[in-house]
């Protein structure tokens, strides 16, 4: 066996075979794929071969086209058929609300570019002739849908990476991975060591055990899943003699099941509510191409809806009955990308959808690999993610929870239960007690906000505007006209200290580093100069700043800062997560509330707009910013963790008499847009240059060289592609939640990144990106809106202190 190879791949299922064809695609030859028996024998072998492009991120969504669109290649090249069916599919529904998702789905798709059509049930059955029309309330059809062979898939993938040079070794265990002093990888196997650059972990149902051999515990679990094929069906036989054709794949959501002809007969698949783990702790290595025991009665529930709606599978024998595990991630989407701190180590795993989702992992990771840069935004399946909290026992209750709900609707604002609370601050228990709704970030509990005296804390899920409006309105309201505090610990913090820090933030960093005492707003920009984070900077002293960020954003921006360090020890980045808990106050009277806890100077004068200081506020010492999100004056309040309920405190007491109101998130999200802010993750991602995103004027060409500054100057030159606006939306009862189409002149040019109703200024607003030829007309836009369509104005100016007086003054 070879005793070297620039990458080696473990593990050859679907998903270990596409990184390795990639990578090849790339022009890297010397990779080496790795499996422990034959290819394809985790959870590969016994899927059921199903893809669609249907994701609830648009960009993976994406990725999962270019999955689909990738089969004729690999045949080609490998000269092995994938046994592709490309029919098309219909997705029923039978309420309103999935109704309503279903437009939104739709509305989507013209964006994504792919022709779906919402159908009455009479034309569905047309497609789908076994259902019960009296069930359904309407249809989507869906032309990326089909099925494959999921063995000649992997094949199909594996043939065409060896006929492009690379080699793929089978019955050889792949039994530790050890890292050398250079950062280079020995793969210890059955068979010998293979020295390596680059370690790809794509060990599928054995991924978390291959991850702890270099103690990574990573957060996936395999559930025991169930689909059937049944005996010929004449319905079938009727259907394909009647039309000529197969029957198309159906998914039919509020029976919980996907469908699809199998041979003569049909493939039932469904997701049960009291969804099994398989092996939680440890996946047994001797487990192959093995069977769990079919159990039928563990689904007999949803056998039951599926023989209610679709008659003719209840008079149908059943043939065979397929169980078998495979793996999640706590949200379902896949882990992808490289190991914060473990250098040249990547993962691909949790792919819950290989046949939907393998082609794009594999292109994303390869490009990863090859380049340093994914090439695409992936911030749904990237693995950081997810931080340290997500130990095995969070996954389980989030993987078995996010399983029961595969084809239920998640509201925009569904809070769901499971594994909470798990990170709390000192606040947790004053603010249940004071009548908070929670919301979840990053693990760690947030209010949304506060129920008013007397009422209890519960909102109804909906599309539309809930019982939380008014409530919202008025947490507004109070800001905007007196003073609010919210806590903000939510936050990521980090603090760089050390000689190079200054010159090495202002490396990584778009913007000209803040004066002693001062702070600065900055993007952060990828290689190609694309938006990878937007922090605040303060400069607290010359060896000492503290950046703050996107709370769920830690994991993803502490690998990207640490692969940056300078080898000399002259910089040290750390994460202060809890250490420091946060409190703002804003509104007019904010400064007032501020100069009745310190002696010091808070005036304008000796305390300007963006200014930091450290000094006590009354018995607590603490870090204090001039500058609030709500756009409003304000202050940012930093503590040590042991000092928030005495903050906290102190902040009640003194704003007691000023009227002052706590905020949740929820107001503060609706306050920013009145200020056309955007925020990580929903405006700015790595999709979008700075210029782009309208953060042009935080990036400096005068100071010295950074990351990603060409690119920046490119974009610049040329002006780039899109420009994010702020519309406001002429609708009465319902505004944008995030991914609507944009219009116009009746084409769809963008969509909404994030939106809402701005309640002080009393305007429904969406943020989103054009094309910026038309980004300046004022005319012509529309927005539509759970299958309806708004109009949009564009607004040049902040709909809220439009020149920045009340923050500035
Ligand atoms: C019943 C069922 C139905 C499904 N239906 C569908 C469907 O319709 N559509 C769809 O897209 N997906 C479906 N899936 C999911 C699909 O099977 C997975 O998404 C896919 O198999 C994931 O592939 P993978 O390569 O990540 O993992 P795996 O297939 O588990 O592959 C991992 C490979 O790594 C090898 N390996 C692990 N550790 C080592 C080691 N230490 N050394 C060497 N080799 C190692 C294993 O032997 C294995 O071959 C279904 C799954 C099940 C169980």
């Amino acid at each position: 066996m070879r005793s070297q190879a620039r990458v080696v791949v473990i593990g050859g299922g679907v998903v270990g075979a596409s990184v390795l064809y990639h990578l090849t695609k790339r022009g890297w030859k010397d990779v080496v794929l790795v499996e422990r028996d034959e290819l394809t024998s985790g959870s590969t072998w016994h899927a059921a071969g199903g893809f669609h492009t249907l994701n609830g991120d648009p960009n993976v969504a994406k990725l999962q086209e270019y999955t689909i669109n990738l089969y004729k290649e690999i045949e080609q090249i490998s000269g092995q058929a994938t046994g592709i069916h490309l029919t098309g599919g219909v997705m029923l529904v039978s309420n309103r609300d999935r109704w309503d998702w279903l437009k939104m789905a739709h509305a989507r798709n013209r964006y994504l570019g792919v022709p779906t059509e919402l159908i009455p049930v009479k034309e569905a059955k047309k497609h789908w002739p076994l259902l019960d029309e009296k069930q359904f309330i309407g249809a989507m059809y869906h032309p990326l849908e089909g099925h494959l062979d999921p063995s000649g898939t992997t094949h199909a993938y594996a043939k065409a990476a060896r006929v492009q040079g690379a080699e793929v070794i089978r019955k050889n265990r792949v039994t530790d991975t050890v890292q050398r002093q250079d950062g280079t990888w020995d793969v210890v196997t059955e068979q010998g060591t293979i020295h390596a650059e680059h370690v790809v972990n794509a060990g599928g149902l054995w991924a978390r055990e291959v991850g702890r051999f270099v103690g990574l515990e990573l957060p996936i679990l395999a559930m025991a899943h169930q689909y059937l094929i049944t005996e010929e069906i004449p319905e079938v036989v009727a259907f394909n003699k009647e039309t000529g054709r197969e029957m198309l794949h159906c998914i039919d959501f509020d029976g919980e099941l996907y469908m699809r002809q199998e041979r003569t007969g049909a493939l039932v698949g469904t997701y049960e509510p009291n969804g099994r783990p398989w092996s939680p702790k440890a996946a047994p290595w001797d487990f192959s191409t093995e069977l769990l025991p079919p159990d039928l009665d563990h689904i007999s529930d949803n056998l039951e809806r599926a023989f209610q709606h679709h008659p003719a599978l209840a008079k149908a024998g059943i043939k065979n009955v397929i169980h078998g595990p495979f793996t999640f991630a706590p949200d379902g989407n896949p882990l992808v990308g490289p190991i914060r701190g473990l250098h040249n180590y990547w993962v691909a795993c949790g792919v819950m959808a290989g046949f939907s989702q393998g082609g794009g992992v594999g292109l994303a990771l390869s490009n990863w690999i090859v380049d340093g840069d994914p090439g695409f935004d992936i911030w749904a399946m990237d693995v950081a993610r997810y931080g340290s909290w997500a130990n095995m026992s969070y996954t389980s209750k989030k993987v078995i929870e996010n399983y029961g709900r595969r084809f239920r609707i998640t509201f925009p604002n569904e809070e769901l239960p499971a594994a909470r609370p798990l990170r709390t601050s000192a606040l947790y228990d004053r603010f249940k007690a004071m009548g908070a709704f929670f919301g979840v970030a990053y693990g760690l509990e947030q209010a949304l906000w506060f129920a008013p005296k007397g009422k209890k804390p519960q909102e109804k899920i909906t599309f539309r505007r809930s019982n939380a409006f008014p409530i919202i309105g008025d947490e507004c309201r109070a800001v905007r006209n007196g003073v609010g505090v919210i806590e903000i610990t939510g936050y990521a913090k980090y603090e760089i200290t050390g000689t190079g820090a200054e010159s090495w933030l202002s490396h990584l960093l778009t913007n000209r580093m803040p004066a002693k005492g001062h702070l600065a707003l900055t993007p952060m920009l990828n290689e190609a100069g694309k938006l990878i984070g937007d922090f605040t900077v303060a400069k607290a002293d010359d060896e000492r700043f503290y950046i703050f960020g996107s709370g769920p954003a830690e994991n993803y921006h502490m690998r990207w800062f640490e692969a940056h360090l300078p080898k000399d020890g002259s910089v040290a980045v750390r994460p202060l997560a809890f250490e420091l808990a946060g409190l703002s106050i804003a509104g007019p009277k904010s400064r007032e509330l501020l100069a009745r806890l310190t002696d010091e100077d808070v005036s304008n004068a000796a305390m300007p707009f963006m200014a930091f200081r450290e000094m006590d506020l009354g018995i607590v010492p603490a870090k204090v910013g001039r500058v609030s999100f709500t756009g409003d004056l304000g202050f940012e309040i930093w503590v040590r963790s042991d000092y928030l309920a005495a903050a906290h405190d102190m902040i009640v007491e003194a704003g007691r008499d000023l009227g002052l109101v706590h905020f949740g998130g929820r107001a503060l999200m609706s306050l920013r847009l009145e200020k056309s802010w955007g925020t990580w993750a929903r405006e700015y991602r790595p999709i979008y240059g700075p210029l782009e995103a309208g953060l042009g004027r935080f990036v400096s060409f005068k100071k010295n060289d950074f990351i990603g500054r060409d690119g920046a100057l490119k974009e610049k030159e040329a002006g780039g592609k899109l420009r994010l606006v702020t519309f406001t939306v002429e609708t009465r009862d319902v505004d944008v939640i995030g991914d609507e189409p944009v219009w116009y002149k009746n084409n769809v040019v963008g969509w909404v990144t994030s939106g809402g109703y701005a309640h002080f200024v009393g305007q429904s607003v969406a943020l989103g990106y054009v094309p910026k030829e038309i980004a300046e007309d004022d005319q012509g836009f529309e927005i539509e809106i759970i299958g309806k369509r708004y109009n949009a104005k564009p607004q040049r100016q902040p709909l809220f202190d439009p020149k920045g007086e009340r923050m500035r003054g």
